[in-house]
C-alpha cells in the first residue's frame, strides 16, 4: 500500500556525513513548503538533491498558516487573475496526490444586505468559470433561513442571506513533513537543525554553504553546483550573506489565529466572520479547537514565534463575537492557544499589508545564488516547478548533462497519498486490523498521515502495548510517536508535539498531558538520559505556557521559547 522512507536519527547522522562529502546539483536551504517543494521537483528530475533546515521541517511559516489549500477567490478582489487561475486549478493537483491533505469543507459567507449579495454573486460566479471549479463544489446562494439552518449558531439580527462554496483544508506541517519524505524516498539527502551560516565561493560565485549543527555534531561544508535560498521570512537574512551591501527585499507581515473549543461555537463547516474593519476573516473548526484567523499586520522582526497580542486576541474573539450568537461572547477565558506566523511578501512602495501581492519572486545575484520569495502554500507546486527550470537551466549553462526525468510532478504522489480518495474506505481497512484501537484514533492519523498511516498500524499489530494511547483523554499513541521518530526524522519533542502529530494546535490541552509519556518514548528510541527528557518535557511546557498566554503590546521577543538541543 506504501513506501515507507527510513527518515530516522541514524540516517540524519549518515546524512551529515554525505551531505559534507558529495556535490550536488542543487543545495537547498530552507524546509518550510517552498524549499520542500523544490526538493520534490528536482529529485523528480533526477537530479542530486540536499536539503537543509536550520530548526525543524515546517518550523517556520509553513506550520503556521491557515492551513487552507485554496482557489484564491480573494485575489479576485485584488485584480490577480492569474494567481486565482493557478491557486485554483493547484488544489486539485494537491487533493490528487494527497487526499488526506486536502479535505473538501463547506465555507459560508454570511450577507448583510440584498447589495452585497448581489455583489458577492457575480464575483463567485466569475471565480467558479475562472477556477474550472467542478460542478457539485460550485457556489450557491442561500436565504438567511438555509444559512442558519447550516449554521444555527449564526448571529440572526442583520442576516440577509449567505454564499456557500468550498474550500479544502489541509495541515500545513504535514504538508510539509510529507513533501520532504516524498524528495527523500526519491534520492533527496535532507537534514533538519542544520543552519547555514555562511556561504562558499569561488571566483565571486557561491559554491556551497558552511552549515552549523543544531544537535552539536560540529560545523560542516556542503556543495552545491546551484544554491537556491527558500528560506520564506529569513530570505533577505541568508540572501545578505552573499551580497553583504544590499537592500532587504521583503516585507514581514504577521498573521495571528486564536483556537477555542469547538463546542464555544460548534460549527459544522468554515465561517467568514465579520471583523470590525470588514477584512474576511475565517473560523474554521478542526476537532475539538475552532481556530480564528487571521490577523495582517506589519512585523518588522524576524522571529521563530512572532508575538502575539492581546490585540491581536482581541480582534479575533471581537469578529466571532459580532458574527455568531453565542449563550456568553468569548473571551481571554476560551483561548486554547494563539499561534503567529510571518508572511514573506515582496515590498511594494505605498501598499499597506493587505494589498501587498501574494505572488511569487525569483531573484539571482551576481554570485549566481537563486532565492525564492513570496508566493503560497497552495502553488507550492508551480512555484517548485518554475525554481527547478531555472536550477536545470543553469546546470546546461554550466556544462552539467540533465539526467532523465523520473516522474512529472504532478502525476507522481506525495507521501501519504497511496491510498486514494476514499478514505473512508481506507479508516474501515486499518480499523479491521487493529480492533481494540478506536476508531477516531485511526480516523486521526488517516488525516495526518494518509496512506503512511499504515505503517504505524504495523506497529499496533505487531506490538499491542504500543497501540495503547497515552492517556484516556488522548489518541497519542507509543506506535505514533515511534514513527515520528524512525521515519519523520523527529529528534526533538517540539517536533513531535508541535509539527507531527500536531497537538499543539489541536487538542484542548495543547499536548500537555502526554507530552512527559511521549518523551519517555523518545528517550527509548533516542537514547536520551533523564536529563535531556526532563529538559525536552520543560521546553515543551515553556512553549506551551507562550501559546496560551500572548503579551501586552509592545512587548520584545525575548521570551520567545526555543527547542531543547543536546
Ligand atoms: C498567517 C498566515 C496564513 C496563511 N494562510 C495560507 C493559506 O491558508 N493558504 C496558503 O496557500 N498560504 C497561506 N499562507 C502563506 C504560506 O503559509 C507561506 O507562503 C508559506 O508557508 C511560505 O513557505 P516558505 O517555505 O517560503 O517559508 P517558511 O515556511 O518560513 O520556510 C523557510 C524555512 O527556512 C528555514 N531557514 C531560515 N534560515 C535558514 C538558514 N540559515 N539555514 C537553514 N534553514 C533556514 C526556516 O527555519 C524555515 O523553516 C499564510 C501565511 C501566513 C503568515
Amino acid at each position: 500500500m506504501t513506501s515507507t522512507v527510513d527518515l530516522s536519527i541514524h540516517t540524519r547522522r549518515r546524512n551529515l556525513q554525505r551531505l559534507a562529502g558529495e556535490v550536488f546539483d542543487v543545495l537547498i536551504i530552507g524546509g518550510g513548503i517552498t524549499g520542500a517543494g523544490i526538493a520534490r521537483d528536482a529529485a523528480l528530475r533526477g537530479l542530486r538533491v540536499a536539503l537543509v533546515e536550520r530548526r525543524d521541517f515546517a518550523a517556520g511559516t509553513s506550520s503556521r498558516s491557515s492551513k487552507l489549500i485554496h482557489g484564491g477567490l480573494r485575489y479576485l478582489q485584488q485584480g490577480d487573475v492569474g494567481l486565482v487561475r493557478e491557486a485554483a486549478t493547484e488544489r486539485y493537483v494537491v487533493r490528487r496526490l494527497a487526499p488526506h491533505l486536502a479535505q473538501p469543507v463547506p465555507m459560508l459567507f454570511p450577507l448583510a444586505n440584498r447589495r452585497e449579495y448581489a455583489k458577492l454573486s457575480v464575483g463567485m460566479w466569475t471565480f467558479d468559470r475562472l477556477a474550472g471549479v467542478a460542478d457539485k463544489e460550485r457556489h450557491r446562494l442561500v436565504t438567511a433561513e438555509e444559512a442558519l439552518d447550516i449554521e444555527p449558531r449564526l448571529l440572526r439580527k442583520d442576516l440577509y442571506g449567505a454564499a456557500l462554496h468550498y474550500e479544502y483544508v489541509t495541515d500545513d506541517a504535514r504538508l510539509v513533513i510529507e513533501v520532504v519524505k516524498s524528495a527523500a524516498g526519491l534520492g533527496a539527502v535532507v537534514a533538519n537543525h542544520l543552519e547555514v551560516v555562511d556561504f562558499l565561493t569561488q571566483g565571486g560565485k557561491v559554491i556551497g554553504v558552511a552549515a552549523r549543527d543544531g544537535h552539536g555534531e560540529g560545523d560542516i561544508e556542503i556543495r552545491g553546483r546551484v544554491v537556491v535560498n527558500a528560506a520564506g521570512p529569513w530570505v533577505d537574512r541568508v540572501r545578505m550573506l552573499s551580497e553583504r551591501d544590499s537592500k532587504p527585499r521583503l516585507r514581514l507581515t504577521k498573521g495571528v489565529h486564536v483556537g477555542v473549543p469547538s463546542d464555544r461555537i460548534g460549527l459544522s463547516g468554515i465561517v467568514v466572520m465579520n471583523a470590525s474593519d470588514r477584512r474576511g476573516v475565517f473560523a474554521i473548526p478542526r476537532g475539538p479547537v475552532t481556530y480564528l484567523g487571521t490577523t495582517d499586520t506589519e512585523y518588522p522582526e524576524l522571529a521563530d514565534y512572532p508575538q502575539v497580542t492581546w490585540s491581536d486576541v482581541e480582534y479575533l474573539l471581537d469578529a466571532a463575537n459580532r458574527t455568531f450568537d453565542l449563550p456568553t461572547p468569548l473571551g481571554a477565558g476560551d483561548v486554547v492557544n494563539a499561534w503567529a506566523g510571518l508572511r514573506p511578501l515582496l515590498h511594494q512602495e505605498g501598499k499597506k499589508p493587505t494589498e501587498l501581492s501574494r505572488q511569487d519572486e525569483i531573484m539571482v545575484n551576481e554570485a549566481g545564488l537563486v532565492s525564492i520569495a513570496g508566493g503560497k502554500l497552495t502553488t507550492f507546486r508551480r512555484m517548485a516547478e518554475r525554481v527547478t527550470d531555472m536550477v536545470c537551466a543553469r546546470l546546461v549553462e554550466i556544462g552539467q548533462t540533465l539526467p532523465p526525468p523520473v516522474a512529472l510532478s504532478d502525476q507522481h504522489p506525495i507521501s501519504g497519498g497511496e491510498m486514494g480518495g476514499d478514505l473512508a474506505r481506507f479508516e474501515d481497512y486499518l480499523a479491521s486490523r487493529v480492533r481494540e484501537v478506536r476508531r477516531d484514533t485511526i480516523a486521526r492519523l488517516v488525516r495526518l498521515y494518509g496512506s503512511n498511516a499504515t505503517a504505524i498500524v504495523d506497529t499496533m499489530e505487531r506490538d499491542p502495548a504500543r497501540a495503547r494511547p497515552y492517556s484516556h483523554d488522548s489518541s497519542l499513541t507509543p506506535a505514533e510517536v515511534e514513527y515520528n521518530v524512525k521515519h519523520e526524522m523527529a529528534t526533538t519533542l517540539q517536533d513531535v508535539l508541535e509539527r507531527r502529530t500536531r497537538l499543539l494546535l489541536w487538542d484542548l490541552g495543547c499536548g500537555s498531558s502526554v507530552a512527559d509519556r511521549a518523551a519517555a518514548t523518545m528517550a527509548e528510541l533516542l537514547g536520551w538520559d533523564e536529563a535531556r527528557r526532563r529538559r525536552e518535557v520543560v521546553e515543551y511546557e515553556k512553549l506551551v505556557e507562550y501559546m496560551r498566554t500572548p503579551a501586552g503590546d509592545g512587548v520584545s521577543a525575548d521570551d520567545e521559547p526555543h527547542a531543547a538541543r543536546a
